[in-house]
């Protein structure tokens, strides 16, 4: 492929890290002149789709992403972006199916495409971010350091204003927006729940509305004012690993164990609702962790698995049942609270005084 004969087109996956990463890319990609075409939103047919092509224990995730694949060749897009993202600081490492994506998807589907593959492995010599981004944009003769280095730029530019908006409160639909279209503005949107809940996941779990049943727009609804690991910085992340004395060992450790140990720690929210894919293993350890620790916490915990299979009404009932006890429990804790003897007992006597007045008659 060559640079200048002709037009430069990336298909990128609506899957696994577009959901943390897509504003980097979106960035990068669009600086050095790509046109960037997104699969669709996931669908039944998309689950189908990535379902039929692996083994029933495979997570969720993964199938989806797969549908993705599969989107983007109906699509017809000839170059599609699979990073294997290895490692992201040294000696912490993804799992074995999100290192071997690129081996995965060539293996499974079929279809005129290429893949785009490139390795970002930090524990390993000479692997850092330029040599991911410059592998990334060599199969379409991009070579030039400083083009793919300022391209960089903009990609964090876009990558960081996400970020913060995410961090300032707003919605994720409305930051990844704004930030697409280059925007920046902190005002958060009110919250007016009256209960808070950390929700503890993986963003290709929690923003991906399928997958997850809209789980977010159905505690909104439920008068829950919901908190994830996108409106944390990475110190209270940090904190948050230390306070559940864990160490970070998985490139998602911050968005699971991290953001759970600084909620548990944090007063403001009432409970914790985990989220994982049925055949994941690094998150049977991070949840079993984040389960037994806990209960050092005092915090209510929900702890919800989700494969294509997840029927909505039982879901919507276990969270239901979870979000009653959590007012239930805040409303005793507010009567608790509460001095009667600051307040003056006046029984209301004008009932009985119409009464007695009437049987006078
Ligand atoms: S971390 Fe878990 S859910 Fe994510 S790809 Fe790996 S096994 Fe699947």
């Amino acid at each position: 492929m060559s640079e200048n004969t002709q037009e430069l087109v990336i298909g990128i996956p609506r899957g696994m890290s577009y959901y943390g990463n897509y504003t980097f890319w979106y960035g990068f990609f669009s600086a050095l002149g790509f046109k960037i075409i997104l699969s669709d939103p996931t669908t039944k047919q998309t689950m189908s789709d990535g379902s039929a092509l692996v083994v029933t224990e495979t997570c969720l995730p993964i199938k989806i992403y797969l549908g993705h694949i599969i989107n983007l060749i109906k699509k017809g897009v000839k170059n599609v972006f699979v990073p294997s993202i290895q490692s992201i600081a040294p000696k912490i490492y993804n799992c074995s199916k999100i290192r071997g994506l690129p081996d995965l998807v060539r293996n499974v589907v079929k279809g005129d495409f290429n893949i785009i593959e490139a390795t970002l492995d930090k524990s390993a010599k000479k692997q850092g971010l330029y040599e991911f981004l410059k592998e990334s944009v060599k199969p379409f003769g991009i070579t030039d350091f400083d083009k793919i280095k300022k391209a960089s730029k903009q990609g964090w530019k876009v990558y960081n204003n996400f970020h913060i908006m995410m961090r300032s409160g707003m919605s994720y639909k409305t930051a990844l927006k704004n930030a697409l279209e280059g925007k920046l503005s902190v005002d958060s949107e009110e919250k007016t729940g009256l209960i808070n809940v950390a929700l503890i996941s993986h963003g290709y779990n929690i923003y991906d509305e399928r997958a997850c049943m809209k789980i977010i727009d159905k505690l909104e609804k439920m008068g829950v004012n919901v908190f994830t690991a996108l409106q944390l910085t990475d110190e209270q992340m940090e904190e948050g690993i230390s306070a559940l004395g864990a160490r970070r060992y998985w490139a998602n450790e911050y968005e699971m164990t991290g953001a759970a140990g600084h909620y548990l720690k944090d007063n403001k929210i009432d409970g914790i609702i985990t989220l994982n894919s049925f055949g994941c293993g690094p998150d049977s350890l991070m949840i079993e962790n984040i389960t037994r620790k806990s209960k050092h916490f005092n915090k209510p915990l929900l702890v919800l698995t989700i494969d294509e299979h997840t029927g909505e009404a039982g879901f919507v009932t276990r969270l239901e049942a979870f979000i009653d006890m959590l007012f239930r429990k805040k409303r005793s804790k507010l009567i608790n609270k509460m001095d009667i003897n600051e307040y003056e007992y006046k029984p209301q006597t004008n009932i009985c005084e119409t009464v007695l007045a009437g049987m006078d008659k």
